[in-house]
């Protein structure tokens, strides 16, 4: 079982990361701003109660949001562990976590800060919002977004830091490099990769 978090503010590649360590690691990327802009997409009843929330670079209720991880978490395919990408988000969402994985005997096992200067991620933001058109990469929503990270989601790292799960990873540079810096970070906590994987 691997039980991982990466947390970091927007645009500092939690996205691209989780993709590729899920995949080297075998275990499922949980996203849920992902699962929200699906809704969002096939205009679900969730979607449409997230919509206004994700559009203005606020956070999406808690309860909402809490719901949907249970749920998620509850899926056969996390029986041999998760990645979770943005979600933990406020103290609220870890305290729900905490008490859903201590109901099954588990615990969050690391937690990934990905550390990225905030000129670098308004500049990768910029980029994404030409290439991926994502409504909320405007440059005003951007700023709010960097906002509710601080404010909201920061205090979290501190948490898991205490807690003695947390390592912090230098987000900048190519991104096989970033991989590389977290694999190496993960191995010294004692969970390797599996022998089929490639990097
Ligand atoms: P992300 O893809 O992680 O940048 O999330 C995009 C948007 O989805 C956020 O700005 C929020 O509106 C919403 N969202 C994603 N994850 C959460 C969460 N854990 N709690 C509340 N809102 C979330």
């Amino acid at each position: 079982m691997t039980r991982l978090l990466l947390i970091g503010p927007p645009g500092a590649g939690k996205g691209t990361q989780a993709v590729r360590l899920a995949e080297s690691y075998g275990i499922p990327a949980i996203s849920t701003g992902d699962i929200f802009r699906s809704n969002v997409k096939n205009e679900t009843e969730l979607g449409a109660k997230a919509k206004a929330f994700m559009d203005a670079g606020d956070n999406v209720p808690d309860s909402l949001t809490n719901a949907l991880i249970r749920d998620r978490l509850a899926e056969s395919d996390c029986e041999s562990g998760f990645l979770l990408d943005g979600y933990p988000r406020t103290t609220d969402q870890v305290r729900d976590l905490d008490e859903f994985l201590a109901s099954h005997g588990t615990a969050l096992d690391v937690v990934i800060e990905l550390v990225a200067d905030p000129d670098v991620v308004v500049e990768r933001l910029r980029k994404r919002a030409d290439d991926q058109g994502r409504s909320d990469d405007d440059e005003s929503v951007v700023r709010h977004r960097l906002d509710v990270y601080a404010s909201q989601t920061a205090p979290l790292v501190d948490v898991y830091d205490g807690r003695g799960v947390l390592v912090k990873i230098d987000a900048l540079g190519e991104i096989d490099d970033v991989t590389v810096r977290i694999t190496e970070a993960l191995a010294g906590r004692g969970i390797a990769l599996p022998d089929h994987s490639a990097r």
